[in-house]
């Protein structure tokens, strides 16, 4: 999707544009970016925005970007800013987007957001970006596929790219379906917060007892609202470090995937968010059966 709305930037629906790219010389073509929005998120930005024709701009530094730098990047080549909403993304020392808007409307061009694990499909557009970018597979919860919101003329020249660099990206009906039924299903979500927290808690309360655990609600540390169980692991006294209890749960049958980004420490967490009615009860019996057997 950042190849496609980069693409739609540079070539609108100019039909000899949006069949040459990504070749895009004598175009307006250059994307800026902060440099540390310049980032991996499985695959690589930069490789994204050239695969839509663009050239990615980095202004400033990994660490630190000035306004000035923004300001001082943009040159008569320009075609849209960029903005990375992402956590792979440096948090410090980078410019905010509100004030990437405002550079991006004092020149007249456009603001892309790459929101692509967020979940709110509302708010970058409310604030004016031009285009936003999210994944349908990540907090849309749908199949592998993406969807773009923003301005009217953008998304036709996004749609216009099916004839062009697009084409190479189609999704099949199934994945189209299941999109729409993950959006329609996200909208009418009864998942909310309350409810995660009630699940969640009900699974730490059936753990209270176990030596060597200490369990905790905890909110996702990007400030979104998730809630999950954060299991706090003493291998000494439960007989498994965090890494051996999360490979035995990963063994077992149903297998059970923890969010393990701080088994090092000592922590697992469950999610709710993949959990059908009723899951936590099967993780909650297997965390016993394992602490049990020692
Ligand atoms: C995941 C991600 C993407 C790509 O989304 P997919 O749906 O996996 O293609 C793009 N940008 C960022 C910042 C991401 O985290």
């Amino acid at each position: 999707m950042a190849s496609r709305s980069v693409a739609a930037v540079i070539a609108g629906t100019q039909l000899t544009r949006i069949e040459r790219l990504p070749d895009s010389e004598g175009l307006h073509n250059e994307i800026v970016l902060q440099k540390g929005h310049a980032v991996h998120f499985g695959a690589s930005i930069t490789q994204m925005i050239a695969l839509g024709g663009g050239k990615a701009m980095e202004a400033g530094h990994a660490n630190h970007v000035e306004k000035r730098h923004l300001m001082e990047a943009i040159t008569d080549r320009t075609a849209a800013l960029m903005y990375v909403k992402s956590h792979h993304a440096v948090q410090k020392g980078m410019q905010s987007l509100e004030t990437m808007l405002s550079v991006a409307q004092e020149h007249k061009i456009p603001l892309i957001v790459d929101a692509a694990a967020e979940a709110d499909l509302r708010r970058y557009t409310a604030m004016g970006a031009d285009l936003v970018i999210y994944s349908g597979g990540k907090a849309i919860e749908g199949p592998t596929s993406g969807l773009i919101c923003g301005r009217a003329d953008l998304i036709e020249a996004c749609r216009a790219q099916y004839k062009g660099i697009g084409r190479a990206m189609k999704v099949g009906k199934e994945a189209i379906i299941g999109l729409l039924t993950a959006l329609q299903r996200y909208g009418t979500r009864e998942e909310t917060a309350q409810a995660q927290k009630q699940r969640m808690g009900w699974l730490i309360d059936q753990l209270t007892d176990i030596n060597g655990l200490e369990c905790r609600l905890a909110r996702d540390e990007a400030g979104r609202e998730i809630y999950r169980a954060e299991l706090r692991i003493d291998a000494q006294r439960l007989g498994w470090s965090a890494t051996e209890l999360m490979k035995r749960l990963e063994g077992g049958d149903p297998a059970i995937y923890t969010r393990h980004h701080y088994a090092n420490m000592g922590i697992l967490q469950i999610d709710p968010r993949p959990l059908l009615p009723g899951q936590e009860q099967v993780i909650v019996k297997r965390i016993r059966e394992l602490a049990g057997a020692k």
